[in-house]
């Protein structure tokens, strides 16, 4: 996963982009950068591994002028995590410097790979973006914005784009709107952003959310609406607000802490877990959820577990193995509050199921004499090719095992999932609004037959660090 920003007609874009990018950093935490381009169209970018805070400087930001501006921060979920991978890309492009930040997988990228690899084209990186960026090259339209809408009509998939062509900025969501993109107002210039936490963070207001098929042109402060793309079913990512998008966002014409309440709520009916002491959340994500299930359920809210906020979530860092004890590191459990009592503990998801049967251990080794694993999503049974981060189908213990057989694995007393309807209802949307093919299997593309390498192998890897 990854957020995006874009912000044109802004003075000094890049510290804007900078800001931005600090509050989009939990939808990406490996790598992230920016290109800015100044008045006479010079582009430049920088890029890094690791946080925003790691990666810019003051007099990195220096050497960043102009007053349009793209950034990005990435976690792998198409290419490996190096350098080279890292966004946005900046390419010497025929009508001058074009920059590309991306968010969402494409599906057919390894097929369009392949087949621009045979007609010449050489590749930096492993990463589905860049796909794009050749196709953008390499098409026989005249003028760039041509090129663009005709490399789009090509690739399959989720992408939110944010793209500069020259000076020229273009703000795109693909026709199912797997991902989020939101366009503000920021002094006479303009901001777009993966979600209204990076338009608030700068101080922009918010103008609309961009809408399945949108594509929009802005030109130093002129904002054109360009045709759509070509019609789709729409098909909102629903664990963007289950886990991954901030509380404080407003997503998909929906505020996520008011979903993630209703997560709740709806739990606490589905699977009530009467006669327990208090219920709390696995912080940050589940915390409105945990909200949710106390009001409904009566049951005492109480913060069992504290969160260290100097780890990085778990599941981002790609090198396996780390798991288990980073799970010490994130969180400790509050004896005074556990010790001899029935406990309900709400979590998002269970993934692979490790993180949550350390948690139990923690729990219960803190005194807890009754654990209640409560979840505000169905079991998880398929990957995501739209740019979550879940792993294959082997590792994913829902697809694996019945509830009885998880419950045992988490060493749980009781253990309940919500439902999908359950899911649906809580975020007021009917089964054809959303895409919950992670629960459902009901992928809305067709699936990449290549799957390692279209999630994350790289046909060619660029070790450049
Ligand atoms: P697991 O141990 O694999 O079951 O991990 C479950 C935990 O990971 C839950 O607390 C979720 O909040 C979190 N989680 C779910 N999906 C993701 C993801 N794609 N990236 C990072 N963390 C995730």
């Amino acid at each position: 996963m990854c957020g995006i920003i874009g912000i044109t007609g802004v003075p000094d874009a890049a510290r804007q982009v900078y800001l931005g990018l600090y509050s989009l950093q939990h939808r990406g935490q490996e790598s992230s950068g920016m290109v800015a381009i100044d008045g006479e169209g010079i582009a430049r970018a920088h890029r890094g591994m690791g946080l925003v805070s790691d990666v810019f400087s003051d007099p990195v930001l220096t050497g960043l002028p102009g007053d349009v501006a793209i950034g990005h921060t990435r976690y792998s979920t198409a290419g490996t995590s190096v350098l080279a991978n890292a966004q946005p890309m900046l390419a010497r492009y025929r009508e001058g410097p074009l920059g590309l930040a991306h968010n969402g997988n494409l599906t057919n990228a390894v097929q369009l790979r392949a087949d621009l690899v045979n007609k010449g084209s050489i590749f930096q990186s492993s990463s589905d973006s860049e796909v794009l960026v050749h196709l953008i090259a390499r098409s026989e339209a005249r003028e760039p914005e041509d090129q663009l809408l005709d490399a789009l009509e090509r690739v399959e998939g989720a992408y939110s784009l944010v793209v500069t062509i020259g000076r020229t900025l273009y703000a795109i969501v693909d026709p199912r709107g797997f991902r989020p993109l939101w366009l503000g107002r920021l002094g006479e210039g303009w901001v777009v952003a993966s979600e209204t936490c990076a338009l608030d963070i700068v101080g922009a207001s918010r103008v609309r959310e961009l809408e399945p098929g949108d594509v929009i042109r802005i030109q130093d402060t002129e904002l054109d609406q360009l045709p759509s793309l070509p019609e789709k079913p729409h098909r909102r990512c629903i664990f963007e607000l289950v886990y991954f998008s901030r509380p404080d966002s407003t997503i998909f014409h929906r505020s996520v802490d008011g979903v993630r309440r209703e997560l709740g709520r709806e739990l606490a009916r589905e699977h009530p877990a009467a006669g327990a002491d208090c219920v709390f959340s696995v912080p940050d994500s589940s915390n409105a959820m945990a909200l949710g299930f106390s009001e409904v359920s009566g049951i005492k809210l109480e913060h069992g577990l504290i969160r260290n906020h100097y780890v990085g979530r778990t599941f981002i860092q790609p090198v396996p193995g780390s798991r288990t004890a980073k799970v010490k590191i994130k969180f400790n459990p509050v004896r005074e509050v556990l010790d001899g009592k029935k406990v309900v503990v709400v979590d998002d998801s269970i993934v692979r199921g490790t993180t949550s049967r350390a948690l139990v251990q923690l729990i219960r080794q803190a005194g807890a004499k009754e654990v209640h694993f409560r979840v505000g999503s169905p079991p998880i049974t398929g990957p995501c090719y739209y740019g979550i981060d879940t792993p294959s189908k082997r590792e994913l213990i829902g697809a694996n095992h019945d509830v009885e057989e998880i419950r045992e694995h988490l060493g749980v007393d009781s253990l309940g999932y919500l439902s999908l309807d359950g899911m649906l209802r809580a975020a007021s949307g009917d089964s054809s609004e959303f895409c919950h093919a992670c629960f459902s299997g009901a992928y809305p593309t067709e699936v990449p037959h290549d799957v390692a390498r279209a999630r994350n192998d790289a046909p060619l890897l660029v070790g450049v660090s």
